[in-house]
């Protein structure tokens, strides 16, 4: 494999950058552009190791930037092979012409991804892993980054090769007793046992695909709307959420050009707050958006807050956000209980719509920590799952995981309806292709291509 070369940091100005070089020609190719200041052979350079110095042109040895080398040994790198890290002052010219010495003195310019794909094919990581490295370094929540982390690091894959191994094990005791059929030191595998065998797999491949919902939660957020009648304690709920998180909010393009929707943590769990156009300044925009307004919005999200002021009867306006919430997933929150509670949960109006309600104080946050409660349980959410990241977030698993499934449901209805044992047999090997395919054992050269044409240059 050629020596690969790219700017491994983010384009723009910054503190330092980063070009990064992989292959067998690294150190030599080093050697004709870095000059370090304590004279030293840079093959003889161990593992590990920094060194102070300058980049040159390979043959004018016009100084371009005094830099910092990482060295990394072959296998001990992140794809395996030789490698280094030049650290440089973070401007674009200085990284590119940097990396343009490393081409002039023999690196090829890396494709996206390409360091990764090399970490695959050289067999460090395997493919769910190179997964979860694009999916950290894309990640908009914590959680997420959370679930992608715990990929990287293997997660997805041992529970995978548990299944296959089980799956393996079956098929090993169906084709002894289809080699050799007549031996009786072969155990008889009978129907009852495939089929409880199965099941058990079988549940444990849809808790898997299961977690793919509290992953896309996780992921992209719960899109969430806060409505109520100006003075309700919107804003304040808002202020009281931020406190919780200390004011960590991320700025979000909406998905229609005249909405933002901003991400916060309550208490861990991402919620995609819609139109709250200038969080940190809400009165004004909340009142902006109305009652009308914020209805309309309702009608996309995946969970309406609406909030009453519990020290008033109700009005006109309430009713119809009351009315609206009717076929939404939504909590009600009667805000203000500190002040004083009119018991609006026995109007009628409350009781009809048979909606989760809790009583708050925004100004005090009493009530918060259950309002958490119930969006996890509104959202099967389980904290464990939220806490531990022990969930799947990618699409193409998903999909492979219901493969598997539906395969394994084959081999059932093959057994039910008496069939020949190796039609089983097939629909198991079947089984089994499909998820080796989340490791990469058996997946096309297209599908590599694509997953890592997704990263970024220089990764
Ligand atoms: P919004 O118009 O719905 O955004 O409502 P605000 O959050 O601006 O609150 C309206 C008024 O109610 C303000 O004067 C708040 O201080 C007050 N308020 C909000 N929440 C509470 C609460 O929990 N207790 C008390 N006593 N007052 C509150």
């Amino acid at each position: 494999m050629s020596t690969i070369a790219a700017i491994s940091t983010a384009p723009g100005n910054g503190g330092i950058g980063i070009i990064r070089m992989s292959g067998k020609e690294c150190f030599s190719i080093l050697e004709k552009i870095f000059i370090p200041k304590q004279k030293q052979n840079i093959e003889e350079i161990s593992g590990y190791t920094m060194k102070y110095g300058w980049i040159v042109h390979p043959k004018t040895k016009e100084v371009i930037d005094e830099v910092l080398v990482s060295f990394f040994k072959s296998p001990k790198s992140y794809t395996t092979e030789d490698m280094c890290e030049i650290n440089s002052h973070g401007g674009m010219v200085v990284e590119e012409q940097i990396l343009e010495q490393c081409l002039l003195a023999g690196a090829e310019l890396a494709e996206p991804g390409e360091f990764t794909k090399r970490a695959f094919l050289n067999g460090r990581i395997d493919l769910s892993q190179a997964e979860g490295i694009i999916d950290l370094i894309n990640a908009k929540t914590k959680q997420e980054a959370k679930a992608s982390l715990n990929q990287l690091q293997g997660m997805l894959s041992q529970r995978i090769q548990g299944i296959r191994k089980q799956l393996l094990s079956m098929m090993a005791d169906i084709e002894a007793s289809i080699d050799y059929p007549e031996y009786d030191e072969v155990p008889e595998i009978t129907n009852q046992k495939m089929t409880e065998e199965l099941e058990k797999i079988e549940e444990e491949l849809i808790k898997l695909e299961k977690s793919f919902d509290s992953g896309k939660i996780l992921k992209e957020g719960i899109k969430t709307v806060i409505i109520g009648k100006p003075n309700a304690g919107k804003s304040s709920l808002l202020n009281a959420i931020l406190k919780e998180e200390r004011a960590i909010v991320s700025r979000i393009e909406g998905t229609t050009r005249d909405t933002i929707e901003e991400m916060v943590h309550l208490k861990g769990i991402p919620l995609k707050l819609i139109d709250t156009a200038g969080i940190r300044n809400t009165k004004d925009e909340i009142e902006k958006i109305g009652v009308e307004k914020a209805i309309q919005l309702s009608e996309n999200a995946d969970l309406v807050i609406a909030i009453f002021d519990n020290t008033k009867p109700l009005e006109e306006e309430d009713k119809r956000i009351l009315e609206m919430i009717e076929n939404k997933k939504a909590i009600i929150l009667l805000n203000k209980i500190d002040e004083k509670d009119i018991h609006l949960e026995n109007t009628d109006e409350m009781q009809q719509i048979h909606k989760p309600i809790i009583k708050i104080s925004a100004k005090t946050q009493e009530g918060l920590e259950q309002l958490y409660e119930q969006i996890l349980s509104l959202f099967q959410l389980n904290e464990i799952e939220l806490d531990s990241g022990d969930v799947i977030t990618n699409i193409r698993h998903k999909n492979q995981i219901r493969k598997a499934i539906d395969d394994l449901e084959n081999a059932k209805q093959a057994i039910k309806e008496n069939m020949p044992v190796d039609i089983i047999a097939v629909a198991i090997k079947q089984s089994l292709e499909d998820l080796s395919s989340i490791t990469g054992e058996n997946v096309s050269e297209d599908i590599i291509q694509e997953i890592f044409s997704k990263f970024c240059l220089g990764k």
